[in-house]
């Protein structure tokens, strides 16, 4: 999975893990980084190896591994410091994505779909396509629920196909209980998440109404001083978004190492274009991310001059 992994990355490789132990196979799931408190109740998740923490016997397994999952990305430098042991590895990858433009020269089979909602979606199509759809349970279920549940903005996005509810019915008939995944990812932080949050919204957001663009910049102080754990900004940029009259929601946290930054948009504004031209990144259509080296100072004013550029684009709503 993608370093600092979401539902839907931390869901889809779960399920696949389940599905996989359930054929017999012996595998283990890495994660490039360490992951949000939010994912843990997850089953399987106290399994999961945090490369950064765990990177020698990390790298043996994969230098010993046969076939090598890759789920929800699609070039090896979203695993971060894993990319070399990855490159290393004698055993095949297997891509299972639906990002936007895949390095495919680097997997030797797989599926990439943009239409795809989601990973999620994926690993189900996997396992009922091959046979072995009764070999879904609750277990796999409620991995396959969060991933898919996460990455389509809880069923709004038009990702979300009739093919999606349908998954759905067919894991809640398998034993899936829906609402006890939305507690656990959405109803569990702590009391420091909100008032960062009241924060952020009241004084590092700026709105550019020429450019139907807002931007949520943090510097890495806000992050210390509120204690923010892994997780805690997802989702921040879709308040931005959600002001009337917005196309282009963008945030930027400066995590030290790097600046990272998201990008939303809604209608034809395609970010995924935006986040590779001008911040090493990519995604999807309208949601994506990137990352800089630079100081936030410097990627801000980065961020302004490359909104100026696309004007035409953005004052057109
Ligand atoms: P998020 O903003 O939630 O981190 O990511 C939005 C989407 O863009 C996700 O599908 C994610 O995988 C992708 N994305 C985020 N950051 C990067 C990046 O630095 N590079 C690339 N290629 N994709 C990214
Ligand atoms: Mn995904």
């Amino acid at each position: 999975m993608h370093q600092k992994p979401d539902g839907d990355a931390m869901g889809s490789t779960l399920a696949l893990f389940h599905f996989l132990n359930k054929l017999g196979h012996s595998c283990t799931v890495i994660s490039p980084t360490n992951w949000a408190n939010f994912l843990n109740w997850m089953p399987g998740s106290k399994k999961v190896i945090d490369y950064e923490a765990k990177q020698s016997s990390a790298d043996e397994l994969i230098a010993a591994a046969d076939w090598i999952f890759c789920l929800d990305f699609n070039i090896l430098s979203r695993t971060k410091r894993m990319e070399s042991a990855l490159l290393a590895a004698k055993g095949q990858r297997i891509l299972i994505d639906h990002h936007r433009e895949p390095q495919t020269e680097m997997f030797a089979y797989g599926n990439s779909s943009i239409t795809k909602s989601s990973t999620a979606e994926m690993v189900y199509d996997l396992i009922v396509d091959s046979g072995n759809g009764d070999l879904i349970d609750a277990t796999i279920g409620e991995c396959l629920y969060a991933g898919v549940m996460t990455d389509t903005g809880s069923f709004r996005f038009t990702s979300t196909t009739a093919n999606v509810h349908l998954m759905v019915s067919d894991l809640m008939q398998k034993g899936l209980e829906h609402s006890h995944v939305h507690e656990e990812l959405f109803d569990n932080f702590l009391e420091s998440r909100y008032r960062f949050i009241g924060h952020v919204l009241l004084n590092r957001m700026e709105v550019f109404y020429q450019y139907n663009t807002a931007l949520i910049s943090i510097p890495q102080a806000d992050l210390i001083k509120y204690s923010v754990k892994t997780g805690d900004t997802e989702g921040l940029v879709n308040y931005a978004l959600g002001i009337q009259g917005i196309k282009l929601a963008a945030i930027i946290i400066d995590r030290g190492e790097e600046r990272k930054s998201s990008f939303r948009s809604k209608g034809d504004f395609d970010v995924n274009s935006f986040a590779r031209k001008y911040f090493n990144g990519g995604g999807h259509f309208n949601a994506a991310g990137g990352f800089n080296k630079e100081p936030l100072e410097e990627v801000i004013i980065k961020f302004k001059a490359a909104i100026k550029e696309n004007k035409d684009q953005l004052s057109s709503y």
